[in-house]
């Protein structure tokens, strides 16, 4: 069977798939296509598999789970639920969890949530400044929240309340703000944008300013939550707090899962003002608390920091050895190669002839975002595969 030639035949083209990979079995970091080919995964479902494939643990929390209760409505309490929730708050800033199934969701919920803190709590301001190169999901209001013209053109009129400024600029934030602001939202790294790591100092400046004028300061932590920059949440690197948060990928290490967490001052949603049919039902809990015990138990975000930078550190001397990688960047596990020219297509393509999947971020960069569990040796094997890649589209 060609799967790809079916697939395309009756699915709508919106992924773009570069490599006609049809991907059967996993297993840890690594993938199996349906021609039996092994491929190393730095890809990780898309910063999902933090526990990577089929995860023992995972597997047996879905399988005892699905054989006891998998779906309720949410009139009714749910021990999943309550655990997960019990769970990441005990393990974070926060006081109150919500839950839903995707990472658009729970910024949709999180800025709902903020306009109806403004109307309770600051005159009925509604307006939420993001960043540009913003990346918050692709729903319509999302679609406006994200600060790239490329996933808006097509979908005006936008809905409106967004303001995007500057990233990594604290000024910018201040001139945007006006008595209409009641948030300020922001990826405490950009992933989509291009794994962007702001100065030290520009989150202080900001909560300070959020302070000062009672606004809100909402992470969408999507990408970077749940142990990817090498500690659970990625604003306790930064020695502040947000007041809402917004995660989903990791969560359930590949079970579709999202959550917002906020603070006991801003945790304003009421009965009936937002809900989700299947948010937070006992699969998916259940699934999550396996991936976040096993997570804590294993300490995997300082795994995660450790392991990143020797990875970080291989790519560095990469740099050394090949002129036309212009930068290297990234926190725990979630890496970008930058090149001087338009390569990564070419490298990526290399790669995967050798086995190694790898993210194409843009033109001109690559993205890694293995599972948390990837060992040092397997970092090791994945940047040596890399290495003859980059030697071979170096030559031509
Ligand atoms: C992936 C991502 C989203 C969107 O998540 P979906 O589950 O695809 O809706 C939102 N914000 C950030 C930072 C992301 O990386």
């Amino acid at each position: 069977m060609n799967w790809p030639e079916l697939a395309d035949k009756y699915i709508m083209p919106m992924a773009s798939r570069r490599q006609a990979i049809t991907l059967v079995r996993g297993q840890g970091v690594r993938l199996w296509d349906d021609a039996g080919k092994e491929y190393l995964d730095l890809v990780g479902g898309w910063a999902v598999c933090t526990l990577g494939h089929c995860h023992p643990v995972l597997v047996k929390a879905i399988t005892e789970q699905a054989q006891t209760l998998m779906h309720i409505s949410n009139q009714f309490y749910s021990i999943p639920q309550t655990r997960l929730a019990e769970l990441l708050v005990k393990s974070s800033c926060f006081a109150k969890a919500f839950f839903c199934n995707s990472g658009a969701e729970a910024n949709e919920g999180m800025v709902k949530l903020a306009r109806k803190y403004g109307k309770l709590k600051l005159g009925g301001a509604y307006e939420v400044i993001t960043a540009l190169n913003s990346f918050h999901g692709r729903t319509l209001a999302m679609v406006a929240a994200t600060g790239q013209p490329k996933y808006q053109e097509a979908f005006t009129p936008l809905t409106p309340g967004f303001v995007h400024v500057e990233f990594n600029n604290p000024q910018a934030i201040k001139k945007a703000a006006t008595n209409n602001t009641c948030a300020v939202m922001l990826e405490p790294i950009q992933g989509e944008g291009g794994v962007n790591i702001p100065d030290d100092g520009y989150f202080q400046e900001v909560r300070a300013f959020c302070d000062e004028r009672g606004l809100l300061l909402m992470f969408d932590e999507v990408q970077t939550g749940l142990g990817r920059t090498g500690s659970l949440f990625a604003y306790e690197q930064l020695g502040l707090e947000p007041d809402v948060i917004a995660l989903a990928k990791g969560l359930a290490g590949g079970f579709p899962v999202g959550a917002f967490l906020a603070k006991a001052h801003c945790a304003v949603l009421a009965p009936g003002d937002h809900a989700s049919t299947y948010g937070g039902n006992p699969l998916a809990c259940a699934a999550a608390v396996a991936v976040l015990n096993y997570t804590l138990e294993r300490n995997l975000p300082q795994h995660a920091k450790e392991v990143g930078s020797h990875f970080l550190a291989r790519l560095q001397a990469l740099k050394e050895r090949f002129p036309f990688i212009q930068e290297t960047r990234g926190r725990g596990l979630l890496l970008a190669l930058q090149f001087k020219e338009d390569l990564a297509d070419a490298v990526q393509e290399a790669c995967t002839r050798r086995g190694l999947l790898v993210n194409r971020l843009r033109p001109s960069a690559l993205r890694f975002m293995p599972p948390l569990i990837i060992t040092r040796e397997e970092v090791d094997e994945g940047v040596d595969t890399l290495e003859k890649a980059l030697a071979e589209v170096g030559r031509k």
